[in-house]
C-alpha cells in the first residue's frame, strides 16, 4: 500500500555534506521525495519531536545534539514505505548496520547516525505534520509520465 514516511537528516550528515548521498540512496531505492526542507530545531522543538524518549539517559544529549545545527526534513512516498525505509536506514548504531544501509554509509556513532526515520505509520503521520503543511507536500500518485 502506498504510504508516506519522514526522514530527518541529522546535523552530522547535513554538515558533512551527506544530504546528496542520502537523497540519492532514497531515490535509488524507489522512494519519491514529496516534501523537503532545512530546519534549525530549537531545544524545545527537539524535545517535542523526541518526547517518547523523555526520561531516558540519552534524552538531554540527543535533544542538545538535534538542536545544535541544521537538519533536513524529507517526506517520502512509496509502497510499504515505513517498513522499507527502516530497512534502508539500518540499525541505530552504524557499527551494527548492514552494508549498503544509509547509517552504514553515512553514520558515525550511535547518536550521530545520519538519519531518523519514522517507526510506524501512525508516527509517520505525526512526524510529517510536525514539519510540513499540506501545501508543502505532493503525491507522486497523481503524476503520470
Ligand atoms: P532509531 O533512531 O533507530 O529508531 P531510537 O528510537 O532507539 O533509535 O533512538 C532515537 C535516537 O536516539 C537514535 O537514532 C540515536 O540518535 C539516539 N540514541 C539512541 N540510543 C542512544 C544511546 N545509547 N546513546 C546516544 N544516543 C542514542
Amino acid at each position: 500500500m502506498l504510504e508516506l514516511s519522514l526522514v530527518m537528516v541529522k546535523p552530522d550528515a547535513y554538515s558533512t555534506k551527506k544530504l546528496g548521498t542520502i537523497i540519492s540512496m532514497l531515490e535509488a531505492n524507489d522512494f519519491h521525495v514529496v516534501g523537503i526542507k532545512s530546519v534549525n530545531l530549537t531545544k524545545e522543538l527537539a524535545k517535542r519531536f523526541y518526547f517518547v524518549h523523555e526520561g531516558k539517559e540519552f534524552f538531554e544529549r540527543l535533544t542538545d545534539y538535534m538542536s545544535s545545527a541544521t537538519v533536513a526534513a524529507i517526506c517520502v512516498e512509496k509502497d510499504n514505505c515505513v517498513t522499507d525505509l527502516r530497512k534502508l536506514i539500518g540499525a541505530t548504531d552504524p557499527a551494527q548496520a548492514e552494508e549498503g544501509t544509509i547509517r552504514k554509509v553515512c553514520g558515525m556513532t550511535k547518536q550521530q547516525n545520519a538519519v531518523h526515520a519514522s517507526d510506524s505509520v501512525e508516527n509517520a503521520k505525526k512526524e510529517i505534520r510536525f514539519f510540513f503543511s499540506d501545501i508543502e507536500l505532493y503525491s507522486y500518485r497523481f503524476i503520470r509520465y
